[in-house]
């Protein structure tokens, strides 16, 4: 049988950085996931300053597409509201494959079916045998199903769905646009370019307020096509995909002695926006750290609310407004097409 001190489950934004600060720490690690990478990850892809920063991330060397934004459009209703803060898109395409590369850990394609726990640690499907066990897979996590799932579980409540595409298109307006409630959503609808010709576009609620209220997703994601075709995505075709996830709600038990959830596995996505990113990305370096350091394993920084991260965003923009001053602008006055951080 195999062996291994840290044994990772699941190669997303969670297990990559964890994977990233222990190889760091000189630790003996090995990443599992299910899929080859670089895999299709249905998500919006916006990653905020604090995402940038907890990754040490140089924006200038990031190989792959990166745009930024210098403000968000939120409508609601009538109501049209430029919110000016600095926000990213990546596609999580590249970005999770460059992360997990960049992690410098080996990673094997494997999908986990069953953990068993003993007196030494863990043994994974009969192969493979680890001291520490790193529960990152996600919304249907199996380290979640087999060690924390009756602890912890979650609250059908703060259960998203969504419905989401992300086509090659050449946008003309670069800007991230939400909308929120349109038609009844108990939850929001977004616009969100990618550097050089791609776009994302979804709609995403509170599933038991979706069934409460006789709504059907498709019927948004209609509206919001309907929407798009003739304002900001003329001629655009989509064949749009669904996930669901948790919000963050109580997370008593994310450590049982030598094995911790992170991310989505925790249910950690923000209870105003759904951003998972960055939480499971803050999650996954304190997992590594009670690991290397034997710090206990707390989530007290990991960011429940995406609002306060928009508001440090905004307050940092106003003290640096001269960041901005030298955009490249399109003809029609909007911001150019495939604005990079480094074109500001
Ligand atoms: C439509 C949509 C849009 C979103 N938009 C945004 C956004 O714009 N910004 C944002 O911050 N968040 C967004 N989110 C949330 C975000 O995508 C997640 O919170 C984030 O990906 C969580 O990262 P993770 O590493 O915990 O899990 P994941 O990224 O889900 O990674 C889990 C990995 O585990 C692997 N895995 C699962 N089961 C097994 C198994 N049995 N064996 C081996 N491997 C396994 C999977 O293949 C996967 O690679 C969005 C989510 C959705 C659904």
């Amino acid at each position: 049988m195999r062996s291994c001190d840290v044994l990772i489950i699941g190669g997303g934004p969670a297990g990559s950085t964890a994977a990233w600060k222990l190889r760091r720490a000189g630790a003996d690690v090995l990443v599992l996931d299910r899929e080859r990478f670089p895999r299709l990850k249905l998500c919006a892809g916006w990653i905020t300053p604090e995402v940038v920063r907890d990754l040490d991330m140089d924006l200038e060397a990031y190989p792959h597409r990166l745009l930024t934004f210098p403000r968000l459009r939120v409508h609601i209703g009538r109501l049209h509201v430029p919110v000016p803060c600095v926000q990213h898109s990546i596609r999580r395409f590249e970005f999770d494959a460059w992360l997990l590369e960049r992690s410098g850990a080996p990673l094997e394609q494997h999908n986990v079916r069953r953990i068993v726990r003993d007196a030494d640690g863990f043994v994974i499907d009969d192969a493979i045998r680890c001291r520490w066990l790193i529960g990152a897979g996600g919304t249907r996590c199996p380290v979640y199903r087999t060690l924390f799932r009756e602890l912890n579980p979650r609250a059908s409540e703060l259960q998203i769905v969504t419905l989401e595409h992300e086509i090659q298109y050449d946008w003309q307006d670069s800007d991230c646009h939400l909308w929120f409630f349109d038609h009844g959503l108990p939850g929001y609808s977004w616009y969100v370019p990618k550097e050089q010709g791609w776009l994302n576009v979804g709609v995403g609620g509170i599933a038991e307020r979706l069934k409460r209220g006789g709504h059907d997703l498709r019927q948004h994601w209609a509206h919001l096509t309907a929407m798009l075709e003739g304002r900001l995505a003329p001629g655009a075709r989509y064949d749009p995909s669904g996930y669901s996830y948790y919000l963050r709600g109580r997370v008593d038990v994310v450590r049982r002695d030598n094995a911790f959830i992170t991310g989505d596995a925790a249910g950690l996505a923000t209870r105003d926006l759904g951003e998972g990113i960055g939480p499971a990305i803050r999650s996954g370096l304190r997992a590594a750290q009670a690991i290397v350091e034997g710090e206990p394993y707390r989530l007290e920084d990991v960011t429940g609310a995406s609002v306060g991260s928009i508001a440090r965003s905004m307050l940092g923009r106003a003290t640096r407004t001269s960041v901005f001053s030298g955009r490249r602008q399109t003809p029609g006055g909007g911001p150019a097409h495939g604005l990079r951080h480094r074109d500001q």
